[in-house]
């Protein structure tokens, strides 16, 4: 299997090349909230959200007192507002009350593992958030997998589950050190721009003999389809 990967790797460096190994560090806080933000919704949406709440709020210390009439109107934009506002507004609360302040930076002296331990102790964080901070938030080498990485794993034979949680726990240790992430970030691109969720570009792309797929030789010989947009990539930019 880790040869396959390898293959994999290399096909998509060839198909994008010049991506980063490693994203640009951010606020653990801001990628928590941020990712908390872009369940069920797009990356544009999620964006527009989290920057109305640096605009509008002072800071996370304000978010945490704040009326929730407030945080929804800020938010309101990306969906499943009462019950976003209602996690955001009560994680920081359970955090300022564990660690005395509203800030995540203590998670930089940590493994890997302590901080998924630590963090999905908490309603609404999943093994995707926790991903996501310590790949945006913290520059570790991880693999977060989301719905889009879950497919895209899946019609590639690296995994064989009904979900992200499971495909993540099939897949992180079959992926070379120091390739986690890029590999992670190779699938973003490939699933935004051939294998998407719905009619995938299977007569043009160059992991055809690799895939398990059993529609591919169907939508080989369908016409192409007009790109849809994928999570993540905005991460990159909080
Ligand atoms: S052959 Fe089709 S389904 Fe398989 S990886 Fe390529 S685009 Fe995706």
């Amino acid at each position: 299997m880790q040869d396959k990967i390898n293959q994999i790797i290399s096909l998509l460096e060839e198909e994008f090349p010049g991506l980063k190994s490693k994203p640009s560090k951010s606020d653990p806080l801001d990628v928590l909230i941020a990712t908390m933000l872009s369940q069920n919704t797009t990356d544009k949406t999620s964006y527009i959200a989290f920057q109305n709440l640096k605009t509008r709020f002072k800071n996370w210390e304000s978010v945490m007192i704040a009326p929730l009439s407030r945080i929804r109107a800020a938010i309101r934009v990306c969906g499943l507002v009462n019950q976003k506002s209602k996690s955001i507004k009560k994680l920081l609360k359970q955090l300022n009350t564990k660690y005395g302040s509203l800030s995540l930076n203590f998670l930089k002296k940590m493994t890997d593992d302590s901080i998924y331990k630590e963090l999905l102790q908490y309603n609404g964080v999943g093994v995707k958030t926790v991903s996501c901070v310590l790949a945006f938030g913290l520059a570790r080498d991880v693999f977060p997998v989301d719905t889009h990485v879950h497919r895209l794993t899946n019609r590639l034979g690296l995994a064989d589950s009904k979900s992200p949680e499971k495909t993540f726990k099939q897949v992180k240790d079959l992926i070379p050190r120091g390739k986690k992430f890029l590999f992670h970030t190779l699938l973003i691109r490939f699933g935004r721009k051939i294998c998407r969720a719905n009619n995938p570009l299977c007569g043009k792309c160059r992991l055809y003999d690799l895939c398990i797929f059993e529609r591919k030789e169907f939508y080989s010989i369908r016409a192409n389809g007009i790109p849809k947009e994928n999570n993540f990539i905005i991460l990159e930019h909080v």
